[in-house]
């Protein structure tokens, strides 16, 4: 008999309970024990749905993040709130976000930095490392929740991060080498171990997803001695990866002395044979099997094809569950009620990947004629999806089939294209511009949902968007901006605006994800051929354009950008769903330049998002993101003017890739990091023009014109002056205009007194 399991169910609730809950408190709306009600009754829910597993995870759910959790759980807080009034939860909210609910002026403190928790949508607090630091068990939260899953009679899997990924996913502020604080670590872990045994837990699950990427020996080392030591705990230990293949650590992983190891079926295909033949013969293997990282049904009857002689050969040691957490997955599929039905029937959210599940164990377990019904029904729903002509579309494939280099080339070079373009616009040295949006105020965003619900007409919509773009136009030109932009006040989002336009794409309602805290994502689904109906942005561009003798920046998401912020399909490599992407903006670029925009700015907000967690696939991963960039951007003349924009500040081990695009222009992050950024120029000649963001638009803080000056002094020392643009670090959407017209006047200011002192 298979034994069922499942590493993590989303906490966020199905209708984002635990955001409102979370939000309600951190405005002192809600007094504590309502939040933890909440937590409770999620808690409840999410094991309810896991009832019929053998074995559900007891940890998973969060207030925050996981990682955070767990820092709690070793007694690793940082200093900077020990002293603080109130409770741990308090502490917990501070170091999450600045501040907790009560904190009136004196109780906040800097929030821990947040990155991707490794290559999803996830974001983690990461933590603290100094080479003094201690350890000390604090287990009450996971026992609490321990005894509540057994009030309901659930079989009970504790799940903890390990300590090897814990290290790994921090960061040292000291400079210290964080392995060395392994051995101060690891008794806090055999301790927590030894205290769920008394709990009577038997299993736990063991989080190591740093085992897929590429470790070094030193790590290496650090996994084995980890292991060894916590060996002699008295449970059974479930080594859980997932999200990629363990290649050079797959021996290692399947010579750790647990009891049992977790790896992912979906994105290591290919490992599972390889693990079967090392894994000894006393240890447990769990495969992960249902795809916890999108939406799609799973292919029930193929996984049962290659899942049996290895179900045959492993008997009792064969665990099955979905690849990963299911925390990166919409709850309920059945909560879409207004959905295409025929998409939604290709489709699973977390409820559904559990009930996926059981009949696959069911189909192991008793045969497959007990689940004969189920499965007859999966295999007409794949089988719909594979035919259905609303996938596949033969004008998309006859023109991906068309690519040619050619496709990616512009005219001329940027030398010859910048000389063109100067005499085109005639703009001042050090020109200013903005990243797209402006303030999104509660009438505009009134008036899309009025608009969108059908309550406000076509015309009366049109007539309150061109009222808007009037006022950021007239804003801008007093502020006497050079490059002016229409504010994309008829945009909700960057990426569904453009999925909305776009044949191939559908859109769920409920359909959230957590992305951090509080805040949630809800991915469009990319279901089939992209195909681009209609122009997306012209008109809006138009008028904008109509109202002003400067020069105005046509917006658009760049393909890669509108591809990784998407659920995609599964049917085909990302890369040829890419392509499909890039031929839409591609016509919409010309299209613009036919409508007599000369310049156009392609966002590639998430180009870095999709690199492969293992550096050896990078490039692999860049060529063809860069080429779908080039196809889209590039089908213009040389006096258009092409810009690009990109908000982060990792990018020194990208920047040839990023010059490859060969856009006229590139706007980046950089204010917060003091131009730090800006190192990757040292050892790259960056060759064409590029905007440094000098307003750092995720603080209220109004940049005065000394601060702008200092940052590009720092700029004009490494890129020459007649390459460089002056612009804050991304769109304005999210703060107010009286925030934003001193800043940029600012800007303005700092650019003439740049320009005057050259
Ligand atoms: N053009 C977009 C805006 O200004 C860019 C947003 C982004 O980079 N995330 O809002
Ligand atoms: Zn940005």
């Amino acid at each position: 008999m298979a034994t069922t399991h499942n590493l993590g169910f989303p906490r966020i609730g199905a209708q984002r309970e635990l955001k409102f809950a979370q939000e309600g408190f951190w405005k002192g709306q809600l007094p504590e024990r309502e939040l933890q009600q909440t937590g409770q009754r999620l808690r409840a829910q999410n094991w309810q749905a896991q009832q019929k597993l053998d074995l559900a995870p007891v940890g998973d759910f969060s207030f925050y993040d996981q990682v955070l959790d767990t820092s709690f759980t070793l007694g690793h807080v940082p200093a900077r709130v020990s002293n603080l009034a109130g409770s741990e939860l308090d502490n917990y909210f501070r170091i999450a976000r600045g501040r907790s609910n009560n904190d009136s002026d004196c109780q906040c403190v800097h929030a821990g930095e947040m990155t991707k928790w490794f290559d999803t949508n996830y974001h983690y607090i990461v933590p603290e490392f100094s080479a003094d630091d201690t350890f000390t068990l604090n287990p009450d939260r996971l026992l609490a929740q321990l005894a509540e899953a057994r009030q309901q009679n659930v079989n009970t899997k504790p799940v903890i991060i390990g300590p090897i990924t814990y290290l790994w996913l921090g960061k040292s502020k000291d400079n210290s080498n964080r392995l060395a604080l392994l051995n101060k670590l690891l008794p806090v872990y055999s301790e927590l171990l030894q205290v769920l045994a008394e709990q009577g837990v038997e299993w736990v699950q063991i989080d190591e997803p740093a085992l897929v990427t590429e470790l070094g020996t030193d790590w290496q080392h650090a996994v084995n001695l980890a292991y060894h030591t916590l060996k002699s705990a008295p449970v059974k230990l479930l080594l859980a990866t997932y999200f990629g293949e363990l290649a050079d650590n797959l021996k290692l992983t399947c010579e750790l002395p647990v009891a049992g190891i977790h790896i992912d079926a979906i994105s290591a295909p290919a490992e599972v044979n390889k693990v079967v033949d090392w894994l000894p013969s006393h240890k447990v293997l769990s495969l992960g099997i249902i795809n916890g990282r999108n939406i799609w049904k799973t292919d029930l009857n193929a996984t049962l094809n290659w899942l049996a002689p290895i179900a045959d050969k492993l008997s009792e040691r064969l665990w099955l569950a979905p690849s990963c957490s299911l925390l990166h997955v919409p709850v309920d599929i059945n909560a879409e009620t207004t959905l295409d039905p025929e998409v939604k029937s290709w489709l699973a959210f977390a409820l559904q990947k559990l009930d996926e599940l059981q009949v696959i164990a069911s189909a192991i377990n008793h045969g497959r004629p007990s689940v004969a019904n189920e499965l007859a029904d999966n295999a007409r729903a794949i089988a719909a999806r594979r035919q259905s002509p609303r996938v596949h579309n033969n004008a998309v494939r006859t023109k991906v089939a068309g690519i040619t280099r050619e496709l990616g080339e512009r005219q001329s070079a940027y030398s010859v294209r910048a000389q063109k373009q100067r005499a085109r616009f005639n703009l001042p040295t050090y020109p200013t511009t903005t990243i797209g949006s402006f303030p999104q105020t509660l009438d505009i965003r009134k008036a899309r949902r009025q608009f969108k619900n059908g309550e406000l007409k076509q015309d009366e919509y049109l007539t309150q968007m061109q009222a808007e773009i009037k006022r950021s136009v007239r804003e801008q030109e007093t502020l006497g901006l050079d490059v002016l932009v229409h504010g994309e006040a008829e945009r909700n989002d960057m990426v569904e605006y453009f999925g909305e336009q776009l044949d191939g794409y559908v859109f769920s309602r409920f359909g959230w994800v957590q992305s951090y805290g509080s805040r949630c994502v809800k991915p469009p689904i990319l279901f089939g051929d992209i195909s681009r109906p209609n122009a997306m942005t012209v008109e809006w561009i138009q008028y904008a354009q109509s109202l002003t003798d400067k020069p105005l920046k046509g917006m658009l998401t760049g393909p890669v950008t509108i591809l990784n912020w998407s659920f995609v399909r599964d049917d085909q490599p990302r890369s040829e769903t890419c392509q499909q992407l890039a031929l839409a903006i591609r016509d919409e670029v010309q299209d613009l330049e036919k409508a007599g925009v000369g310049i156009i700015q392609i966002d590639e907000a998430a180009l870095r998002e999709g690199l492969p967690l293992r550096k050896s696939q990078w490039k692999n991963y860049l060529d063809w993101a860069v080429e779908c960039f080039r196809i889209s951007a590039n089908g213009v003349a040389d006096e258009t003017q092409i810009h690009t924009h990109m908000c982060y500040s990792e990018f020194n081990d990208i920047i040839e890739s990023i010059a490859h695009m060969d856009a006229d222009v590139i706007t980046i992050e950089t204010s917060r990091s003091d131009m730090e950024l800006l190192d990757a120029f040292d050892d790259f000649n960056y060759p064409n023009d590029i905007g440094p963001g000098v307003y750092d638009i995720h603080s209220p803080n109004i940049p005065s014109q000394e601060h702008i000056i200092h940052l590009m002094s720092k700029a004009r020392e490494r890129i020459p002056a007649e390459r460089l643009w002056i612009n804050p670090d991304c769109g304005l959407k999210t703060r107010q205009w009286e925030e934003v017209l001193p800043a940029l006047q600012n800007m303005v200011s700092a650019a003439k007194r740049l320009r005057a002192s050259a």
